[in-house]
């Protein structure tokens, strides 16, 4: 395909959202705030401007690095956020912090939610703090995430931090948007074991156990338990041993020893192209789960669909139509 059948709707862009435009990529926190508002809207013609105005972005994209970081309520993620965060700015970088949380909706109260986390950050001109958007689903919100991370690349922001709760599909989802994926542990020993049953252990690029100040021992031995369960694991990647390290977020502890294995871990893969293809990956699995659900959304629209689902669901259910039979029905509906 000809690049300039693409449509690249930036030209179509009103002279207001132009003006957010240039305002975001001047770092103006305001303007970032209210572009993301625009993302988070659901209505439609907020949501067209919303894609024009990431379109227009889009270039000035992926230059931060992008860090998962999950962990049960009560492991210290804000504590940590927030130590990690001023050492940051000490050093000279910029960072934003988001969040995926889909029970926020549920729960009324969002994780970033409360103002009184983060307080030291939050006065910082160097962070963006941005509570879980209330969207719903997880689907949803993951969506508003992913682009609100974009635009906080756009608006030069270094360092990106997506927080998570260590529950359900959520880490996973969060996995698949970020450069690399901490897990946040308690020094409790037996919840290594919880963890590789989920499945998340495969998916960290680095374990953290926090809190390391209240029981050293038993840090060090959560820490040798990580580590055989990391090793028992083929890694992701050739080039990346998934550290397991221990750290005290209260007592700002092993701060810079994290920030140590981040550098680590891009000096591993950016070389080798690992890091960009991950990111390549990620970006076309978005795309899909976007057309998945958009297909989907429209088959449940369609006028005929809804007419037949009922009946045929019914029949399904008593045994009367296989389900690939009124699957293959129900989908023959769209092609008139
Ligand atoms: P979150 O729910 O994961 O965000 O956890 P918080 O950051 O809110 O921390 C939960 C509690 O653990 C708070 O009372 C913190 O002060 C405490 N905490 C966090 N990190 C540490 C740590 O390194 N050592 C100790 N002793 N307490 C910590």
């Amino acid at each position: 395909m000809n690049l300039s059948e693409v449509p690249v709707s930036a030209h179509s862009l009103s002279s207001a959202d132009q003006t957010l435009v240039e305002s975001v990529l001047a770092g103006q926190r305001r303007a970032l705030a209210k572009a993301i508002t625009l993302i988070e809207s659901t209505r439609a013609d907020h949501q067209q401007r919303a894609q024009q105005v990431l379109n227009a972005l889009l270039p000035k994209t992926g230059n931060a690095v992008r860090i998962g970081i999950s962990g049960v309520p009560g492991a210290g993620k804000s504590t940590f956020i927030e130590a990690l965060g001023v050492w940051l700015i000490e050093q000279g970088k910029k960072l934003a912090v988001l969040a995926v949380d889909p029970s926020s909706s549920v729960s009324g109260g969002s994780i970033l939610g409360d103002k009184t986390r983060m307080e030291q950050l939050c006065q910082r001109e160097e962070a963006f703090i941005r509570p879980s958007p209330s969207a719903g689903s997880l689907g949803g919100v993951a969506e508003k995430t992913r682009e609100a991370m974009l635009l906080c690349e756009a608006a030069g922001f270094d360092v990106i931090i997506i927080e998570t709760v260590g529950v359900g599909q959520s880490e996973t989802t969060v996995a698949g948007m970020v450069d690399m994926f901490c897990l946040l542990q308690l020094p409790n020993a037996g919840d290594d074991l919880q963890a590789i049953k989920k499945g998340i252990v495969e998916i960290a690029d680095m374990v953290v156990i926090n809190k390391a100040d209240i029981d050293r021992q038993a840090t060090a031995v959560v820490r040798a338990q990580w580590r055989n369960a990391l090793h028992m694991l083929r890694p992701a990647s050739p080039n990346w041993a998934p550290p397991v390290i221990a750290l005290s977020a209260l007592h700002k502890e092993g701060i810079a020893e994290f920030w140590e294995q981040v550098e680590k871990y891009q000096a591993a893969l950016k070389p080798t192209g690992e890091f960009q293809a991950k990111r390549q990956h990620q970006s076309l699995s978005w795309m899909w789960q976007l057309i998945d659900s958009g297909l989907r959304q429209h088959f449940r629209q369609h006028p005929r669909v809804q007419a037949n689902l009922p009946a045929l669901t019914l029949s399904v259910e008593q045994g009367n139509t296989t389900p690939a039979a009124a699957a293959y029905a129900l989908l023959d509906y769209l092609k008139h």
